[in-house]
């Protein structure tokens, strides 16, 4: 058994409610849906979050968003999603193991997008300087 929860599904070691599977990428329904169909996708390989993911790994998460999406959305009725990837504790993610929420949503469905907050434009030119400059 691993630390991880997610290595574990992979292996089998837990118990998950795959959907979809190939060599390289995995998605299973989370445990904790925000609505029906809310699946993760992940890499079978462990890194813990996209930035220290290959990219070519990223890339076939991204395929494979784009393969399953229709089945997800059209086992739960829906026509829209949030595509949605934490990363770090304070962006709210709790499993240390790269994937993304395929959320699928509804009219009314009680959830809310991030709020946008008011700033000067020359704030955002001062921001948006500096990181050119880190870059
Ligand atoms: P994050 O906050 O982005 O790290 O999301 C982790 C997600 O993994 C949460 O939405 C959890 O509900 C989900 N999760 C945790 N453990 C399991 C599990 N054993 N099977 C399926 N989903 C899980
Ligand atoms: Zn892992």
């Amino acid at each position: 058994m691993s630390d991880c929860i997610f290595c574990n599904i992979v292996t089998g070691e837990s118990p998950s409610h795959k959907v979809y599977e190939d060599d390289d990428i995995l998605a299973f329904l989370d445990i904790n849906p925000i609505n029906p169909g809310h699946t993760l996708v992940i890499p079978k390989e462990h890194y813990k979050d996209l930035t220290d993911t290959p990219p070519e790994l990223a890339s076939k998460l991204i395929q494979t968003v784009q393969k399953i999406k229709p089945a997800i959305l059209g086992a739960v009725g829906a026509d829209s999603f949030n595509l949605g990837v934490n990363v770090g504790k304070k962006a709210g993610q709790v499993v240390f193991h790269t994937h993304f929420h395929i959320m699928p949503r509804f009219e009314d469905d009680g959830h809310k997008l991030w709020g946008g907050k008011q700033v000067a434009q020359d704030e955002l030119a001062l921001t948006a300087e500096h990181i050119k400059k880190l870059l």
